[in-house]
């Protein structure tokens, strides 16, 4: 059953503890770790001082909100005798929102508007345009197949204004334009890799 829980939510390098299924799905994880190393003089620690538990969103399943219930361990050095907190957990940030979310939402953008993305995943449009922003990679062409391009402007009431580029035949955030130029535009469909070019231009 945990092995399949692993798969379905991409949950690779936790422990998982339980899944609650009720209003939300609730999947409770831990680090495997037994360990963790004091930040101030590097010496590793298997006292545990605190347990807390943090939610962080991680995706949608069945219309229902699925979260991570991450079991946060504070520890403390034999050797400075204060408490420190582990670091992250694989695949889980310090913010809010575990990366599996933000890529499956960067992907939805490509092909649903900014407005149904984020009632879909009940998710705040600042916070949307924050994935937007964290999303500088370099664009991703695909190697094979037709690509059609998907040109989009998101914005959050007429401010920080952004246009994400599109992969529509293969749903792929391909790139987020740095500002809402149209100057910035033309540079990127020149600066488009030259068999990109020949496929659909
Ligand atoms: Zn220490």
């Amino acid at each position: 059953m945990k092995k399949y829980t692993t798969k379905l939510f991409n949950l690779k390098g936790v422990i998982i503890d339980k899944v609650d299924v009720k209003k939300d799905v609730l999947i409770y994880v831990r680090n495997p770790r037994r360990w963790a190393q004091c930040p101030l003089c590097g010496i590793s620690s298997r006292k545990i001082h605190q347990r807390k538990q943090r939610k962080v969103k991680h995706g949608i399943l069945n219309e229902k909100e699925v979260f991570l219930m991450v079991l946060v361990r504070r520890f403390k050095c034999k050797k400075c005798s204060k408490p420190f907190t582990e670091k992250h957990i694989p695949g889980v940030s310090r913010k809010r929102h575990t990366k599996q979310l933000q890529k499956s939402v960067l992907k939805d953008l490509v092909s649903s508007s900014f407005k149904s993305v984020s009632e879909r995943y009940n998710i705040s449009s600042p916070a949307l345009l924050g994935f937007l922003k964290d999303h500088k990679s370099e664009p991703l062409w695909p190697d094979k197949g037709e690509i059609i391009l998907n040109v989009d402007e998101h914005s959050y009431s007429g401010r920080d204004m952004k246009i994400s580029i599109g992969d529509y035949s293969n749903k792929n955030l391909l790139f987020v334009l740095p500002d809402a130029k149209q100057s910035s535009l033309i540079s990127f469909l020149k600066n488009m890799p030259k068999d990109v070019k020949k496929k659909g231009f």
